[in-house]
């Protein structure tokens, strides 16, 4: 059945987060020749416009106002309320990122409808599209179908391959103008975490220390791999607990939720809460001292050794593959 999806594209320091890319393709799945259909929501996102169209949208909506500069979802949610009830579409697509889980539950509750979270994979399969999604911390898969009304569904980033980029498809970017009002929250600022470099959520490669890596300055030999195979620093609890590094590089149950290409577990004794936020990783490196650590039982490749010896033996044989 050919239906119209409304996709969410994501905007960061100006550019558009990869998962819009990758919402673009699931929604392409879900329109079965239907429209899909960008929508983009912020100060001035226009331009942005047509590189949607261009990963695989048939055109775009935009609003715009001051008051979106930056995310609050009470003018989110307005925003997009307005487009739904302007382009009445079948279905929705979030990424399942920051915003993501903080947005779509609240339209879901407002539009009186399901949501399907945290989807890593979707098909169409017996007339239907069947959507995967992780349980049980990542120990399960459940498979859904939506039998009745809207299909609104949040991606996890990194699992639905995007489209390869079409320079010459076209198509139209057309602005919506929504009276923003009654905000609750109004941003007044926003401060940065000292982090630099790759997105750690959206990253390919992600070097991730815990507390055997034993201080802050124990993280700079693993930046140095990270940087050489073009990756993000991450972070067991232990070791933000222990202050060796921010709570924002925390991986697990309680923190960020990754699947990268490549994951490289340093010092990390591999608690469930731990391998909840990192299993589903396509392949696992871990190194650690202690032959038995739990982490040995999830990686692909493992290493028994001293983090500090086999790191930057790592860092200076990979750039000898660079050179
Ligand atoms: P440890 O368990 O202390 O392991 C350190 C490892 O480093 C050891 O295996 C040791 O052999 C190795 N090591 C030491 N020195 C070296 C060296 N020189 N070279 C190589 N290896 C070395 N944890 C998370 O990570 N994410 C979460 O989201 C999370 N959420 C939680 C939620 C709840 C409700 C609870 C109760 C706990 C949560 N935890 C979470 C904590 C979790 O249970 C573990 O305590 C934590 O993951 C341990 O961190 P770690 O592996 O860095 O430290």
């Amino acid at each position: 059945m050919a239906r119209k999806v409304l996709v969410m594209g994501e905007v960061r320091d100006s550019s558009l987060r990869n998962v819009s890319f990758e919402a673009i393709a699931a929604a392409k799945v879900m329109a079965e020749g239907g429209e899909v259909v960008g929508l983009l929501v912020g100060e001035s996102v226009a331009s942005l416009g047509s590189e949607l169209i261009q990963y695989g949208a048939d055109r775009v909506i935009t609003v715009e106002d001051a008051l979106l500069a930056t995310y609050t979802s009470d003018g989110y949610s307005q925003a997009v309320l307005a487009v739904m009830e302007e382009e009445s579409p079948e279905a929705l697509v979030f990424g399942h990122t920051a915003l993501g889980k903080d947005l779509s539950p609240r339209l879901a509750s407002k539009l009186d409808t399901g949501l399907i979270s945290d989807v890593t994979s979707l098909e169409e399969a017996g007339g239907n599209i069947v959507f995967t999604r992780p349980i049980y911390s990542g120990k399960a898969f459940e498979k859904k179908i939506v039998t009745d009304g809207l299909m609104f569904v949040t991606i996890r980033p990194n699992n639905v391959p995007a489209l390869e980029k079409d320079a010459a498809r076209t198509g139209d970017v057309s602005s919506l103008s929504v009276a923003i009002k009654d905000l609750r929250t109004i941003v007044r600022d926003v401060i940065r975490k000292a982090t630099q470099g790759v997105d750690l959520s959206e990253a390919k490669v992600v070097i991730a220390g815990g507390r055997g890596v034993k201080s802050e300055d124990g993280f700079k030999p693993l930046q140095e791999l990270a940087d050489v195979l073009g990756g993000a620093v991450g972070a067991s609890r232990g070791a933000c607990d222990a202050e060796y590094c921010d709570y924002s590089l925390q991986i697990g149950q309680t923190g960020k939720v990754l699947t990268p290409d490549l994951y490289i577990a340093c010092g990390i004794s591999g608690a469930i809460q731990h391998l909840a936020g990192m299993s589903n990783s396509k392949v696992i490196v871990a190194i650690n001292k202690d032959p038995e650590a739990n982490i040995f039982k999830v990686a692909d490749y493992g290493i028994v050794g001293d983090l500090f010896e086999v790191v930057p033996m790592l860092t200076e044989e990979l750039k000898k593959l660079k050179v």
